[in-house]
């Protein structure tokens, strides 16, 4: 070889292992950087009573997709809205991690096919195993691994509870500052189109699944999916499958079809993780007052989400709008929060300032007794009747 093609073949190489290093090394912060913004918003004046009364609370969240990130959880960021630091700040006591396993490129609420995916490259960015690489499967195992290897190493911050022996043990618990994690998943797609795989998940300590995330899947149609249909013969099959083994089924993202049929079929209570209302936020993602009413009759609960697509503002006014009117038509032991913290959102509701959620709800006449519920009572009720023991 020729000196002059020697030295441009070192600068290709050099070059292309430069591109790799910056690849892994800073592709997943800056994606998350990117897609997870905290809007900036003025801090209220909080009276040191409401505070206190935050302080005395158990506040729950419903749904948190900060698990496809790599973000470290125990360490505090400056961008996006939870890490454990800053859910302990806002006295978060229980939270759903969400398993996110596969999004379209051109995301959008009215219509998406299953043909591209975004979240292939992350997994290969965040060095996952490289069965994450083409299986939905591992890719909801690869996150779950991730939760549960934090909880093994920072045991005094975090644990994950899977049934109600460890939910019972953790309330008993008075450690202060330790969150407890409840497995989830966004999108049946996630069983890889076999049933088989919905007892390797269940093995796994997933608890809460849902139908569909913005594709029509082999189970369920989706609220943004090209023929949003209802529930497949294979879907009832999953469906009847879940409630045996005391897997929550949640509607969120669902067509209406599909959640039409869940209605029907349901014998267990049915979730919705996080949502808006449609008379406050006019959206195809958000719920008719008929539909809020249905799910509540299941003995169900309905998270109100953070973000803009949610409360149509992501001001915290907006987000006390949509929960007045779920406590309206659903009843108050039906309504809690579905944050949707980390999912690709922008939000001003970061976890630690929850309390200003909490004081907003008091300024509109809510008494403490129904603050206290949709803050993360009625989650917990929720988990403690349906969790396998
Ligand atoms: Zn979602």
């Amino acid at each position: 070889m020729t000196t002059p093609v020697k030295r441009i073949l070192q600068i290709f190489w050099s070059l292309l292992l430069l591109g790799v290093i910056i690849f892994f090394a800073y592709v997943p912060a800056f994606v998350d950087r990117q897609f997870n913004i905290l809007l900036d918003m003025k801090a209220p004046v909080l009276p040191d009573s409401v505070r206190a009364f935050h302080s005395s609370l158990r506040a729950a969240d419903m749904h948190n997709d900060i698990l496809l990130w790599g973000r470290d959880l125990t360490e505090q960021h400056d961008y996006g809205h939870t890490d454990l630091p800053r859910l302990h700040a806002g006295n978060v006591r229980l939270q759903v991690f969400s398993a996110v396993t596969k999004t379209p490129s051109g995301i959008n609420y009215q219509s998406n096919s299953d043909e591209t995916d975004q979240i292939t490259l992350l997994m290969i960015a965040e060095r996952a195993p490289v069965k994450a690489w083409y299986s939905l499967t591992e890719r909801a195992l690869y996150q779950a691994d991730r939760l549960k290897e934090t909880a093994a190493a920072f045991p005094g911050q975090l644990t994950v509870i899977s049934d109600r022996k460890s939910l019972t043990a953790f309330l008993n618990d008075s450690s202060p500052g330790k969150i407890a994690g409840l497995l989830a998943i966004e999108g049946m797609h996630a069983l890889d189109g076999r049933l088989e795989n919905l007892e390797v998940l269940d093995k796994a300590g997933y608890r809460m699944i849902g139908l569909a995330h913005f594709f029509d899947n082999a189970f369920s149609g989706s609220a943004h999916g090209v023929k949003k249909y209802g529930l497949t013969e294979l879907g009832k099959q999953a469906f009847h499958e879940m409630e045996k083994r005391h897997i929550l089924i949640d509607l969120a993202h669902a067509s209406p079809r599909a959640i039409e049929d869940a209605l029907e079929l349901a014998t267990r209570p049915l979730v919705v993780s996080h949502t808006g209302v449609r008379t406050t936020c006019n959206s195809p993602r958000n719920l008719s007052d008929d539909q809020l009413r249905r799910i509540a009759a299941t003995g169900g609960l309905i998270g109100i989400g953070f973000w803009e697509g949610a409360v149509c503002d992501s001001d915290v006014e907006s987000v006390v709008d949509a929960m007045m009117h779920a406590v309206e038509i659903a009843g108050i032991d039906h309504v809690a929060l579905g944050s949707d913290w980390d999912g690709a959102t922008q939000e001003e509701l970061s976890a630690d300032r929850l309390p200003w959620l909490t004081a907003a709800l008091l300024n509109r006449g809510m008494s403490k007794d129904d603050v206290r519920k949709i803050m993360g009572e009625n989650l917990i009720r929720l988990l403690l009747a349906t969790l396998p023991e």
